[in-house]
């Protein structure tokens, strides 16, 4: 394959998403201040950069000096810098990546509270773009969240307006997911979260597992999907690579790769669709701890609701750049077929005749697989930060749903999910829905 093919397929769901890639002779180079980078949120702001930006764009240059890896991370005591390129090369052997101090005409993209004139800071799980300094409150806990949440903004701003300047502030946390920062110490770092099993490893599924293991990797994986990596899936998701795409390696195995290497060590794999799956449908009642609900494909919310759930997360990426974190949890008023109808897309048109149509909150599911790289992201961030909260007193901390908009100016907006009128779980007994669940590490969460 030549390197227009190459890009042809790499850059396919991003033009049909409406957008055009960057332009590849824009050199990025990413800086961080010394004494962020040795944080653990420093480097988890350096890996999801790296892994972010290389994705974006074939043009990136490693500005920071190498450290040995975070204890707390995975791949800890090896190089940074060098994890990091052989990431990026990983993705894209057209790319010219590397390692060299800032030259002119690059575009920064500066890690740290400080050091350059606009910033990309995370820290705890606050997120800040803009001006220098970070307005953030300082945080001694090691959380990670919201310097990826923060990379994920600045990309999305680099993306948006084109190697502009970061000009206007935004900050917001992932805590309780509002535009106010929290000064909140609750560390996820090697939380115990029990069994996560992932319904679709699409860009979605492959990046919530991603930045979970950056967390912790206590907990037990099963991963489902039928699908194989592609060249057009390379850029949405942090895990898959070129050499996946080359050999249409199974997208269950190519995370159940990523996760074991990262050091998680159950990890199960299904590689069939979620209906067909032994997996799901032969388990024990109570032993699935989370689901994430990453796949919209043959009908698969109609499986997961009739088969009685467990507490769901997941996020979905949508047409006008915005990423949409939901939490079903048993009993609660709205399913995911609340949200998503089954089949709507074959729904009669006649029913306009019959009465009413009901209220627009139940938005058509994004069908076609199309989207930007910092959404897919910034879904499995939302849906990571939310498992890693499931263990923290007082959870649930936000609305059902959070919708972030990055369109503009990133927006971040909670609400409920409504009920909707003669939805399927309307017919679901309460009692059996709470039998089903009743051991798993979540029930309690149960109404
Ligand atoms: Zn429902």
């Amino acid at each position: 394959m030549d390197q227009q093919q190459f890009y042809d397929l790499l850059n396919d769901r991003m033009r049909r998403y409406g957008a055009s890639p960057l332009d590849p002779t824009q050199v990025i180079t990413i800086t961080a201040s010394p004494d962020y980078l040795a944080s653990y949120d420093g480097q988890v702001a350096a890996l999801v950069a790296c892994n972010l930006l290389g994705r974006l764009s074939p043009s990136v240059q490693i500005g920071y000096t190498d450290l040995p890896i975070h204890p707390h991370l995975p791949w800890a005591g090896s190089s940074l810098v060098r994890h990091t390129m052989e990431g990026m090369v990983a993705t894209n052997p057209f790319g010219t990546y590397g390692a060299r101090p800032l030259a002119a005409g690059d575009f920064r993209f500066h890690l740290g509270q400080d050091g350059h004139e606009t910033i990309v800071h995370g820290s705890g799980w606050n997120a800040y773009i803009g001006p220098a300094p970070s307005p953030l409150p300082p945080i001694k806990a090691d959380v990670g969240t919201g310097a990826a949440l923060a990379v994920v903004l600045g990309a999305a701003h680099l993306f948006r307006t084109r190697f502009g300047a970061m000009i206007d502030p935004f900050a917001c946390n992932a805590w309780d997911w509002t535009d106010v920062p929290k000064l909140v110490e609750f560390s996820p770092i090697g939380a115990s979260v029990g069994h996560v099993v992932t319904a679709g490893l699409g860009s979605v599924g492959s990046a919530t597992n991603y930045f979970l293991a950056l967390a912790t990797r206590d907990f037990r994986a099963s991963l489902i999907d039928h699908d194989h990596v592609g060249i057009h899936n390379i850029t949405r998701s942090p895990v898959f690579t070129d050499a996946h795409a080359k050999i249409g390696l199974a997208k269950v195995k190519a995370v159940a790769a990523f996760l074991r290497e990262a050091g998680v060590d159950e990890v199960a794999v299904d590689p069939v669709a979620f209906h067909e799956s032994a997996l799901w449908n032969s388990r024990e009642a109570g032993s699935t701890d989370v689901l994430i609900s990453a796949a919209n494909e043959f009908n698969v919310r109609y499986h997961i609701e009739m088969g009685f759930p467990p507490i769901q997360l997941y996020a979905t990426t949508g047409r006008n750049w915005q990423a949409t974190l939901m939490r079903h949890v048993p009993g609660a008023k709205a399913c995911s077929l609340c949200v998503f109808p089954p089949d709507e897309k074959f729904a009669p048109t006649a029913c306009a005749m019959d009465g009413p149509r009901p209220p627009q909150t139940a938005v058509v599911e994004d069908r076609v697989d199309a989207a930007l790289p910092f959404l897919s992201f910034a879904a499995g961030i939302m849906t990571a930060a939310e498992v890693l909260k499931l263990t923290a007193p007082g959870y649930p901390l936000s609305a059902e749903r959070v919708m972030l908009g990055l369109k503009g100016q990133p927006l971040l907006v909670g609400t409920p999910i409504p009920h909707r009128t003669g939805c399927l779980c309307e017919g679901r007994h309460k009692a059996v829905h709470q039998a089903a669940v009743a051991g798993s590490r979540y029930a309690e969460f149960a109404i």
